[in-house]
């Protein structure tokens, strides 16, 4: 246009014409029951309510299911009490219960908790009888603090929206509406009875439900004013601004929790907000990360020195990192889960491409890789032969370290410690990883009121929700709160009857 001579304003003048005429009309759609957010808690309620018998519309921002689940790592959390692998593992639904309310220092609601841990391992049963499909045994994902974490055979998140798309196909009655932004919801008499939004052309687009409203639209990843705003409150963390990344897709910027504060709900515990030590250096994602469990794999900071418990909360290893040299460190292994370097890291990225696009550093020996990581070789060789002592076969093991560290390569079965070559690192920094504080609920999975009054009509699930998980959320606990919460959410709502 500026060539045709057009200048700034005829240019803008023109846009605005073009936005007009290519805007759509405005739409009124109805279903029995509306979700909000296609993530993982919004398909579960989704495909619930519907298998409840209900019609399900679905407002999904993106242009495609699957917000923040499907980038998880998969890792699920659930124990199948008395089950060969529990009894193996030393584990049991109230040992889940206790690392769960005691990892988020006692904050999370008893309640919730016990509702979590008491339906997840149903949520996998439920998940398989749709199809999805899991591997064999469980594992311990970082911060998970014990080996109870079931992946999906296909990768990252994946699974889940395969499944669910699957679903939709073969069954009548969801419809997925995309590009499609939720902005208020509706209250008619006390009662919220649907939800405004605007459509990819600008159009409005009003949804109402004849049961109920699910809110399902993650956390606050991304929303950097709000990480400051409520990292004031509980100065957690240094900082929170823009210089620290996020694991998260650009869409989770809290948009369900000021839509429900905006009609009363209550916003409990928005200061808890979780980092994770183990972001790419220049996007903040957790591809590149070349650990896979918490077992075989050791942080080295800057001097090639360890740290911390790697096998502990997530919110100490982070502090932690913190407070080491340029808030840097590097993941450090061995070839044990490696063996050949076409083998897949829990992201889909094999080690072979990590290397060869300079995002894992190789070498045969220590002494080469703490060359290339540039850190005092002396140190890293010591750090590692002082970490293998403790493993199956070393002098110390069965007892914990300096650090507190007691899970060990033992209990995966697989290796013995950091010795055998080649030798993997990978550069890692802090990063914005979820959001624990949100929408209070009951274990009906009901939104809560300032007044402390369930809200008719309206019921939230997933990370838009608050108080489950504490101060400090359990690695693997998100993705079993996700479909707990979920399928609770789609029967309420689906159960919701107005009285009018
Ligand atoms: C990289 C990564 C790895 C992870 N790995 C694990 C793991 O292995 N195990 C685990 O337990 N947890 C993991 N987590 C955490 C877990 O994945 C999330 O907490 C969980 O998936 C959140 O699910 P959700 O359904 O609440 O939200 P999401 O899955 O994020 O879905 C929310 C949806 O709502 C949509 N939305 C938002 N606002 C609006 C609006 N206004 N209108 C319409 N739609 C809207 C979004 O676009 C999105 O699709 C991981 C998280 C990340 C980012």
């Amino acid at each position: 246009m500026k060539q045709a001579g057009l200048n700034d304003e005829g240019i803008n003048k023109l846009l605005a014409i073009k936005k007009e005429v290519t805007k759509e009309s405005d739409q009124e759609l109805a279903a029995d029951v509306v979700v909000i957010g296609a993530g993982g808690a919004g398909m579960a309620a989704a495909t619930t309510a519907n298998q409840a018998g209900k019609t399900v519309i679905v407002i999904e921002k993106a242009s495609k299911m699957g917000g923040n689940t499907i980038l998880s790592g998969g890792a699920f959390n659930a124990v199948d009490d008395g089950s060969e692998t529990a009894i193996a593992n030393k584990d049991s639904v109230e040992k889940h219960y206790t690392q769960t309310f005691e990892g988020g220092d006692k904050q999370g609601d008893p309640k919730l908790v016990r509702t979590l841990v008491e339906n997840a391992w149903s949520g996998v049963v439920w998940l398989k009888s749709l199809g999805m499909e899991f591997q064999d045994g469980v594992f311990t994902v970082t911060g998970g603090m014990w080996p109870r974490a079931h992946k999906p055979v296909e990768p990252e998140g994946t699974g889940f929206f395969k499944t669910y798309q699957e679903y939709i196909d073969k069954n009548k009655g969801i419809t997925m509406v995309y590009n499609t932004t939720a902005d208020e919801l509706i209250v008619e008499n006390g009662i919220v009875t649907g939800v405004r939004c605007t459509g990819k052309s600008g159009n409005t687009i009003t949804v109402k439900a004849q049961n109920g409203v699910v809110l399902a639209t993650g956390g606050f990843g991304q929303n950097i004013e709000m990480r400051m705003k409520y990292n004031e409150i509980s100065k957690k963390w240094p900082t929170l601004d823009a210089s620290i990344p996020s694991t998260n897709t650009s869409g989770i910027t809290g948009d369900g929790m000021i839509m429900a504060e905006k009609i009363g709900a209550n916003l409990v515990q928005m200061e808890n907000i979780q980092l994770l030590p183990l972001g790419d250096p220049k996007t903040g994602s957790l591809s590149g990360n070349i650990e896979h469990a918490v077992e075989s794999r050791i942080f080295v900071n800057l001097d090639g020195k360890r740290f911390v418990n790697e096998g502990g909360r997530r919110d100490e290893m982070t502090l932690a990192l913190f407070d080491q040299k340029d808030t840097t460190m590097y993941i450090v292994m061995d070839s044990d889960t490696y063996p050949k370097g076409d083998e897949l890291n829990n992201f889909g990225e094999s080690i072979a491409s990590l290397v060869s696009a300079g995002r894992s550093l190789k070498a045969d020996t220590l002494e080469e890789l703490a060359q290339l990581m540039g850190v005092p070789a002396d140190n890293l060789i010591g750090t590692v032969k002082a970490y293998n002592r403790y493993c199956k076969d070393g002098d110390l093991a069965g007892t914990a370290d300096e650090f507190g560290r007691t899970l060990f390569s033992d209990t995966d079965g697989i290796n013995n410690g950091i010795n055998d070559g080649p030798f993997y690192a990978a550069v890692r920094v802090p990063t914005v990883h979820h959001t624990m504080g949100g929408v209070q609920i009951n274990e009906l999975a009901q939104a809560i009121s300032t007044s402390g009054e369930v809200i008719p009509g309206l019921f939230a699930a997933g990370e838009v929700t608050g108080g489950i998980h504490g101060s400090n959320r359990l690695g693997g606990n998100a993705l079993s709160d996700t479909i707990v919460f979920g399928r609770i959410a789609g029967t309420s709502a689906s159960n919701f009857a107005r009285q009018e």
